[in-house]
């Protein structure tokens, strides 16, 4: 049994398996066997025909039958050049063993039958011979020179292991075959402090120890399993595991992995005990696809670096692509607000009767390569990391800006809304920062809404209406944004200072195909009303919708319907025509 097992890692070693992804392959026996039968058939039939005193007759033209012995000896000739092409050694050895098995039928048929017309044929047998050894040779020498590019190609040249193309071809492979696996992304720990304490060349040492004590693990046979270990790049490195029954198979193989580097390791006679962190994931149970099981992979190892932990194997789970995504949107922002390149939209907003009632500044933020990344899922992100304040001063600054000039330059009596986090609002510096901007930009401040969401806002209710009727008390508005998602009470909404509520999306959405929703933003309204709120509905797409609000008395609209968010310039030609009417 091990033997069986030792016979089939030898025929997957890392060797093999290169070969198996890079080189060309051969072409399939049963093209050999056949070309073998081809081959014995003209021979059969040239030495019959060869002899032959009979006559054939072709549309009147007379033919000796001896005359077809040339056609057939070239076909078995091309059938030998066939084989040594495509079929290397094994072929080789059937060509000679062909061809010269053929010489002393000839010879005998010369020397002892005295039959000189063979001789020709003993020229091209020779000539055969001469060309198959050529082929031969030059061929090897084409799978020389192949084998040195495949290596240049898909070798570490530090480490001597397979490179990061290597491994990707190996899973690429592996998911055409549906062949389980598991992949285990290395990362060596603290790697950057050997190479800045002692050097690039100790640290390539450390490189190059690692990748030797796991390669021969990966070759023998000390796991259960099979293993392809390679180097992606720096101190990352690559395990894809096969061969496993359970979860406890590829646990085994990557303690042992851990146990061979944290041996001891001697470089400039110094002795250093690395360890590194092992994350892995497997395949088809966490991902489908080639990128997708290396980034799983990817993420539980950075997980682990993350947080720090002496538990240095980790299993990938989904929620770790969301904390990968959140720190790369997390230095995004922080990017952002450093080369100031956070901007904003102005989403208009209108009275039932379509006259601009003012915009609501939106942030915004774009990726290096241009794409957008949605407030959706940069703003939750900045409240989570302690920036929300950081953006939301950003915006307000840069859109009241924009919005006092506006104002001096039309003379539009518009208002601009702004989105605050109740937790910035709660900051003992956001009043100091509100009257900055109104002292700053030239926006008079009963110009000025403070967006404030419902849900958030209750959690922290008390110290947040302290902090909103200071904002009354300088001129602000106030609205009250999502309105009707979280669970405002009555005698809450009475003593709240607000001037707007913003009735949710999710409520217009179901409005015409719901009594129900019509019932309850009908009643919004009218609460709104009797509080002494304006009401404004967010989201309407839809005629329908606009005709229903119109009927249940909503006071304004922002929506898709009458405007998206447009950038500033495009709300200034909005503006303008407004004024000019
Ligand atoms: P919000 O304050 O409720 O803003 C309205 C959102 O609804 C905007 O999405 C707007 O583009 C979208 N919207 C408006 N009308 C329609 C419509 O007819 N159809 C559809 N499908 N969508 C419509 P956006 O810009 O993606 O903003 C999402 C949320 O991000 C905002 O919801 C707000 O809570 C938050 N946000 C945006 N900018 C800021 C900011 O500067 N500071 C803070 N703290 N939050 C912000
Ligand atoms: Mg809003
Ligand atoms: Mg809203």
């Amino acid at each position: 049994m091990k033997k069986a097992k030792s016979t089939a890692r030898k025929e997957n070693s890392i060797e093999k398996v290169l070969n198996s992804i890079s080189l060309s392959q051969k072409a399939p026996l049963g093209m050999y066997v056949l070309l073998v039968i081809l081959y014995i058939a003209t021979c059969a039939i040239v030495s019959s025909t060869a002899s032959s005193k009979g006559v054939i007759d072709i549309f009147g033209v007379k033919l000796g039958v001896y005359a077809f012995a040339g056609i057939f000896s070239a076909i078995s000739n091309i059938c030998v050049m066939f084989i040594v092409v495509y079929f290397g050694k094994l072929g080789f050895i059937t060509a000679l063993v062909a061809l010269l098995a053929q010489l002393p039928m000839v010879l005998v048929g010369i020397i002892i039958k005295g039959n000189a017309e063979s001789l020709p044929g003993v020229f091209t047998s020779v000539f055969t011979l001469i060309a198959v050894v050529i082929i031969y040779v030059n061929n090897i020498r084409i799978q020389k020179y192949q084998k040195k590019m495949r290596d240049q190609a898909v070798m570490d040249r530090l480490t001597g292991l397979p490179n990061r193309f290597a491994c990707s071809e190996l899973v690429s492979d592996l998911i055409k075959r549906e062949e389980k696996f598991a992949i285990v992304s290395i990362d060596i720990n603290n790697f950057k402090s050997i190479n800045d304490t002692m050097g690039r060349n100790a640290g390539n040492e450390v490189l190059i120890e690692a990748a030797s004590r796991w390669k021969t693990i990966a070759d023998s046979d000390e796991t259960a399993t099979l293993d392809f270990i390679s180097r992606q790049s720096g101190d990352e490195f690559s395990l894809i595991i096969r061969d496993y029954n359970s979860e406890e198979d590829i646990l085994n193989t990557i303690r042992k992995y851990q146990a061979a580097l944290e041996k001891k390791i001697t470089v400039d006679n110094c002795d250093l005990y690395m360890t590194a962190s092992f994350g892995y994931a497997q395949y088809p149970t966490d991902a489908d696809s080639s990128d997708a099981i290396l980034s799983s992979a990817d993420a539980a190892v950075y997980e682990l670096k993350r947080i720090n932990s002496s538990n240095h194997i980790l299993r990938f789970t989904p929620d770790l692509l969301r904390n990968e995504r959140n720190t790369e949107i997390e230095r995004k922002i922080r990017t952002a607000l450093v080369n100031d390149s956070l901007y904003f939209n102005l989403q208009p907003q209108f009275d039932i009767h379509h006259n601009l009632r003012g915009f609501e500044a939106l942030a915004r933020m774009k990726d290096a390569d241009g794409t957008m990344i949605s407030p959706g899922e940069f703003i939750p992100v900045a409240e989570k990391a302690g920036l929300i304040d950081k953006v939301d001063i950003s915006v307000f600054r840069n859109a009241a800006r924009f919005f006092g000039q506006l104002i001096k330059k039309t003379g539009a009596d518009i208002t601009l809304s702004v989105n605050v986090s109740v937790r910035h609002l709660m900051k003992n510096d956001f009043l100091d920062e509100i009257r900055n901007v109104i002292d700053n930009c030239g926006v008079p401040a009963d110009k000025l809404e403070i967006e404030i969401t419902e849900s958030i806002m209750i959690d922290s209710a008390e110290k947040a209406l302290q902090c909103i009727n200071e904002i009354k008390k300088m001129g602000l508005k106030i609205a009250i944004d999502d309105f009707g998602t979280g669970y405002s009470s009555l005698s809450y909404l009475i003593n709240f200072p607000a001037d707007l509520l913003k009735v949710d999306k999710s409520f217009i959405d179901k409005m015409n195909s719901s009594d129900s929703a019509k019932q309850y933003v009908a009643a919004i309204i009218s609460i709104g009303h009797i509080m002494n709120f304006d009401v404004i509905s967010e989201g309407v797409e839809e005629p329908e919708q606009l005709e229903t609000l119109r009927e249940i008395n909503c006071d304004y609209i922002q929506g898709f319907i009458w405007g998206r968010p447009l950038s500033p310039e495009a709300a200034e030609d909005l503006v303008m025509q407004t004024v000019q009417k």
